[in-house]
């Protein structure tokens, strides 16, 4: 018999190409989205698709009672600066979403596997010194990453007092075809859109600030690989967090740079003031996941970007809106 994901948020950027891959690898693959940001265009046609919110009873029920072998759960409010003007909207959907399914999986008494989108990009603050290891200490800024962190503390203590097989992916900064401009790696899609209208490129600050940018195909391969790999045993909080980067910087000016170089493009450069508490460097250690999960990204920065902007450039064709 096939085997069974449930992937909330799969109408969404990384959670479309995540049902991509599980339908490749023969799995059965049902999504929940509430289709808030997702897009109903987005699922691919082999998932059966449940509109519905994580928070509803209806989505409780259905994570304990579908038979799945995993849960991956992608579904969030992913805006950090709404995070921020709405900290209870966020916590309700970030924090008490998730319970709501972890609770349906305890009910149902199922031996899920949870597979949990958390940050790599938010998670470790300003104060360590990067590449951050899964081990370094936690310093979330903003309610997004206090949520993302609150979760994977739930998770630890659902593994420990309830036998829950839970896993984190702290992700990075993650690009590439289907990215909304919004949310936290927003900035390639962003560009990508001031390029093709042929508008300069605009940057915060003076560009230096670096970021650990992940392409969004490498991403969905960690997810299945955590998914369906022999883990270690959960002991410690990090014990089962795992960082999904490429363990290289790149500044916003570069980034900026390699996107103009690949798309063939000459827009300027403008600067407009440094954002507030925006982090100044952020990059990923990716050495234990390179150790226990065999996984490390395949696609260099030059050849997503161009595959993301060949993307972003084919979507203002006449037949664009077709699912590529
Ligand atoms: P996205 O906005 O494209 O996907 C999120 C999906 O969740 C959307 O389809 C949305 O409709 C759905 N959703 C939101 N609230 C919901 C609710 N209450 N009930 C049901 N569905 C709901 O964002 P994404 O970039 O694909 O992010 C997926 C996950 O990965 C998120 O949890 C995000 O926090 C995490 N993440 C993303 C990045 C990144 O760089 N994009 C980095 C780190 C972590």
């Amino acid at each position: 018999m096939a085997q069974r994901v449930l992937i909330t948020g799969g109408a969404g950027f990384i959670g479309s190409h995540v049902a991509d891959l599980f339908l490749r690898e023969g799995w059965e693959v049902e999504i929940v989205d509430n289709l808030v940001t997702g897009k109903k265009r987005n699922v691919p046609a082999k998932a059966r698709f449940h509109e519905l919110d994580i928070g509803s009873a209806d989505a409780g029920r259905l994570a304990g009672e579908g038979r799945f072998d995993v849960l991956v759960h992608l579904a969030a409010q992913m805006d950090v600066r709404k995070s921020v003007a709405d900290p209870v909207f966020d916590a309700k959907t970030n924090i008490l979403g998730t319970l709501n399914l972890l609770e349906g999986i305890r009910a149902g008494g199922t031996k899920t596997r949870v597979v949990f989108s958390s940050t790599g990009g938010a998670i470790y603050g300003d104060f360590v010194t990067p590449p951050n290891e899964e081990t370094f200490a936690k310093d979330p800024e903003s309610p997004y990453a206090i949520a993302k962190y609150s979760v994977e503390l739930y998770l630890a203590y659902y593994a420990r007092v309830h036998g829950l097989d839970a896993v984190s992916l702290r992700y990075g900064n993650v690009y590439g075809p289907r990215q909304d401009p919004h949310g936290e790696a927003g900035v390639v899609a962003i560009f990508s859109g001031r390029i093709l209208d042929e508008q300069p490129l605009t940057v915060f600050g003076d560009g230096e600030q670096t970021r650990d940018y992940v392409f969004v195909g490498d991403v969905a391969r960690a997810t299945w690989l955590a998914a369906t790999a022999k883990l270690p045993r959960q002991e410690k909080l990090d014990s089962r967090a795992f960082n999904v980067g490429t363990g290289a910087a790149t500044s916003v000016l570069a980034l900026a740079d390699t996107l103009k170089r690949v798309a063939g493009s000459d827009v300027p450069v403008q600067h407009a003031p440094k954002r507030p508490g925006e982090q100044q460097t952020s990059f990923l250690s990716i050495e234990k996941i390179r150790g226990a999960l065999g996984w490390e990204p395949q696609v260099t920065l030059d050849q997503g970007l161009a595959q993301t902007f060949e993307w972003f450039a084919a979507q203002r064709t006449p037949a664009a809106g077709a699912k590529r």
